[in-house]
């Protein structure tokens, strides 16, 4: 479950800090450290898995609830509502997918982007 070399479950585990945006017995989500968007957080099983080319069917639901509780969270942290708000969902899988932290999580990221007209 915890792997001691892993950034993210010593996030978890409290042994780093983290801006925490919500919590519950499976789920983490925090703030990236670098933002790439005006809103920018980390959601992240608590369990260890490295990646998501990693996901066993027994870990679906955990999955799912994941994927349904982010647009609570992006509203929550101020992403403005769908269809002229939004955000974006990225998971980054492997390292031609431009995973750095081996560690499942799911990039959500939103907010005004002032490059796009009305
Ligand atoms: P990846 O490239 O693996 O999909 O994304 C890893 C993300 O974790 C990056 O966006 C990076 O900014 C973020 N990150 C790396 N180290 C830390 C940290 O110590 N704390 C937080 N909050 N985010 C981090
Ligand atoms: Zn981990």
């Amino acid at each position: 479950m915890h792997d001691p070399d892993c950034l993210f479950c010593k996030i978890i585990a409290g042994q780093i800090p983290s801006r925490k945006v919500y919590e519950d017995d499976e789920v983490l989500a925090f703030h990236d450290i670098h933002p790439g968007a005006p809103i920018h957080f980390l959601m992240l099983p608590k369990k260890h898995i490295p990646s998501l080319a990693h996901v066993q069917a027994e870990d679906a639901g955990l999955i799912g609830r994941m994927m349904a509780l982010a647009p609570k969270l992006a509203l929550e942290q101020g992403c403005n509502p769908y269809p002229t708000g939004g955000f974006r969902v990225v998971v980054n899988t492997g390292t031609e997918g431009g995973q750095e932290v081996h560690h499942l999580h799911l990039h959500v990221m939103g907010g005004p982007r002032p490059w796009l007209k009305g």
